[in-house]
């Protein structure tokens, strides 16, 4: 449906200028390309949303959502510190069975260990009405690998374990790597969800939406670019899913 087109969702991991985060790139940009990208959207006059906005309102082709997958502690140094100041929205993506631990697929792969919220960290950024918090799965593995029943069992014990913790309905999900079961649509709403994320997705929907990665190779120009509805169309033709 073109009207999911209008629907600019930035898909981000961690901000941070340690050293160690390094080798998460390119899903780890520095302080100065955060703040690059939250000037872009204030000077554009571009208007951060989560989905409870995405909910109860009319959309706009102004609307952008920046969302964060997994979550390090780190963000809460610079990135929700710069969120906070500047009045914007975002979306915390978190996966339930790594809360107080770290990155363990990212360390299987000889990248560098980061922690994740704990859980009074998490109480705190969901007392925030500007944040929300999403599900990223139990486990974080890739669901189109899973059968049905273990699907549906990442959805609703994540979603169960996030709203005990924040006390607020959970109605996004982001699927961790972006890989979407091919019942996706069904196993999301039998959990309660509303709305769910992936990156590479053809042809959106409510539970496919598609995601753009903004890293440190993007300036000005490839910004403008990826909020584009040219660009739109363009994933439209060349994403997998
Ligand atoms: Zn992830």
């Amino acid at each position: 449906m073109i009207y999911w087109n209008n629907t600019k969702i930035i898909m981000l991991h961690h901000v941070s200028d340690l050293v160690e985060f390094k080798s998460l790139e390119p899903y780890s940009i520095s302080n100065s390309k955060f703040s690059e990208l939250l000037d872009y959207i204030e000077k554009n006059h571009f208007r951060t949303r989560n989905f409870y906005d995405i909910k109860n309102q009319k959309r706009s082709h102004k609307d952008v959502v920046i969302t964060f997958d997994d979550c390090s502690r780190e963000l809460l140094n610079f990135a929700i510190p710069e969120l906070i100041k500047r009045n914007m929205k975002a979306v915390f993506y978190i996966p339930t069975g790594f809360i107080n631990s770290f990155n363990e697929w990212d360390v299987i792969e000889g990248k560098d260990q980061v922690d994740f919220f704990s859980e009074q960290e998490i109480i705190e950024i969901s007392k925030y009405s500007n944040f929300e918090i999403g599900s990223h799965s139990v486990t974080h593995r890739k669901l189109n690998q899973l059968n049905d029943n273990d699907i549906l069992q990442e959805l609703i014990h994540s979603k169960k374990e996030l709203e005990r913790i924040t006390k607020k309905e959970v109605i996004s999900f982001a699927h961790p790597f972006g890989e979407m079961p091919s019942d996706n649509k069904n196993l999301l709403e039998k959990a309660g969800y509303l709305f769910a994320c992936g990156i590479y997705v053809k042809r959106q929907n409510k539970f496919a939406l598609r995601r753009f990665i903004f890293h440190n190779g993007d300036n000005t120009a490839s910004l403008k670019k990826k909020l584009s509805i040219n660009y739109q169309i363009y994933r439209a033709i060349r994403d997998r899913f």
